[in-house]
């Protein structure tokens, strides 16, 4: 028997799952990824069911909250990654530091960020007042002292004088580069020198919280926790930071030990042909062959769905024909849905009315956020043919979800025969 030729376009948390999986049930994966997408900007946390919607559950019941059991797969390709901390189902969830100053439960994250569910009841914390533009740690410290979580376990979180950047412009330049260079040994034993000069000038401590700076190709986090004796770790970072260049190297690596080449290209076409799915990829002939496709493509903040309503087209005059307001970043058969509806022609040459639509109402997600590819629950839309990740309509737009489902999509591609 010939192996299935299993397509995955798109590279983020979604593609790379389904490409691992595909790998094992020994499918030949082709893995396409135009650049980079949402999974390479996020902050560290990983998470299964959107936060916010823990935390309500969790304030209603007002108990600890205990992480569930994670979808089929995903602790394996987890630990296959090896880039996530992730409890096992009934351990607390994570505690993780926002920028912004509140501590928000996690069902997983980056090794490097710190977990305060680690520092003991009563502990001491220490930031140190650095100039940055993403770190204050005065007003970071002032709002994290006012958290519930913190509040309740007594912690104490002092700010200290330090000197943790060694080279000229180091304050300014990208967190991610700042990070990068802590992956150089003599580079991290400097700074180790001098978090351990910062602890004992400060006194007895249990915790140093950072911003994310602490390496991108290597464990900087836990060789400082081992070597200080304390747990070091970051604070949840924004778009671009260090955590995305660090999945993005775990990708390299895990992709490196299944053999899979990542093609940088952007397909532009999938079509259904006799013998399975015709792609066409940007600058290259012919079409590429595949048994099976996963488009694992994002959503409208990856560019793997656009926004087109009609009078995007309009000139000096109105659009020449009503249309969808969304599309695909590529050609496919597929529809779109959002909020449990299929997408059609919009009434308005306009399309939808963003200003009420477009944005999150209390718990439920806008249509920017929604808006995806209809498929069944395993992600298929026709035989052969299946979305994942955030390219799926309506589904929870969390990295956990994005790997469940390509997992889940990959799993499905890999049995199913073009009918
Ligand atoms: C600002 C922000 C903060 C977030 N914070 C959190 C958080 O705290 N916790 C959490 O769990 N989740 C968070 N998320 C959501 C989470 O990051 C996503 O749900 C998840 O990463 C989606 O992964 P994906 O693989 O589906 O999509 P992506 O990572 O976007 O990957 C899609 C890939 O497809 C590629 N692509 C698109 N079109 C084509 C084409 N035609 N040809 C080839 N390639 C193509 C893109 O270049 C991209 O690389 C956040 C998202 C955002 C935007």
């Amino acid at each position: 028997m010939t192996e299935r030729i299993v397509f995955v376009v798109g590279a983020g948390a979604a593609g790379l799952a389904a490409a691992w999986a595909a790998a094992r049930h020994g499918a030949t994966v082709r893995l396409v990824d135009s650049g980079s997408g949402v999974s390479a900007l996020v902050g560290g946390a990983a998470d299964h069911r959107p936060w916010e919607e823990i935390a309500r559950a969790v304030a209603l019941r007002g108990q600890t909250p205990l992480a569930g059991e994670l979808p089929a797969g995903v602790a394996d390709f987890a630990a296959d990654l090896d880039l996530w901390s992730l409890p096992l189902a009934e351990e607390p969830l994570l505690r993780l530091a926002t920028e912004a100053g509140r501590l928000r439960t996690a069902r997983g994250a980056d090794s490097a960020l710190l977990d305060w569910t680690q520092i003991p009841a009563g502990g001491r914390v220490i930031l140190p007042r650095a100039i940055r533009s993403e770190w204050d740690a005065g007003s970071l410290a002032r709002s994290l002292r006012e958290d519930t979580y913190v509040r309740s376990r007594g912690l104490k979180l002092e700010v200290v004088d330090a000197k943790l950047f060694k080279l000229q412009g180091e304050e300014r330049i990208a967190p991610a580069d700042l990070a990068l260079r802590h992956d150089e040994p003599q580079r991290l034993a400097w700074l180790e020198m001098r978090l351990g000069q910062l602890v004992a000038e400060a006194g007895a401590s249990d915790a140093i919280l950072l911003g994310p700076w602490l390496g991108v190709r290597s464990p900087v986090a836990s060789v400082l926790s081992k070597n200080l004796g304390l747990v070091v770790g970051e604070v949840l970072s924004g778009v671009g930071g260090a955590a995305g260049l660090r999945f993005e190297f775990a990708r390299e690596r895990m992709l490196a030990k299944l053999g899979i080449e990542l093609q940088l290209a952007c397909v532009e076409a999938v079509e259904p042909v006799e013998d399975g799915y015709a792609l066409s990829i940007e600058g290259r002939q012919p079409p590429e062959i595949a048994d099976a496709v996963v488009l694992a493509i994002g959503g409208v903040a990856a560019g793997g769905v656009v926004y087109c309503a009609p009078e995007t087209r309009a000139g000096r005059d109105a659009p020449d024909r009503g249309s969808r307001a969304f599309k695909l970043s590529l050609d496919a058969p597929v529809d779109l849905r959002a909020h449990g509806k299929r997408l059609d022609v919009t009434s308005s040459i306009h399309g939808p009315r963003m200003d009420d639509c477009a944005w999150p109402i209390d718990a439920d997600p806008g249509l920017l956020e929604a808006v995806g590819v209809d498929c069944d629950p395993t992600g298929r839309v026709l035989p052969g043919l299946y979305a994942a990740g955030d390219a799926v309509g309506d589904a929870p737009r969390t990295v956990l979800e994005a790997v469940a489902s390509g997992i889940r999509a990959a799993a499905a591609a890999c049995l199913t025969e073009i009918d």
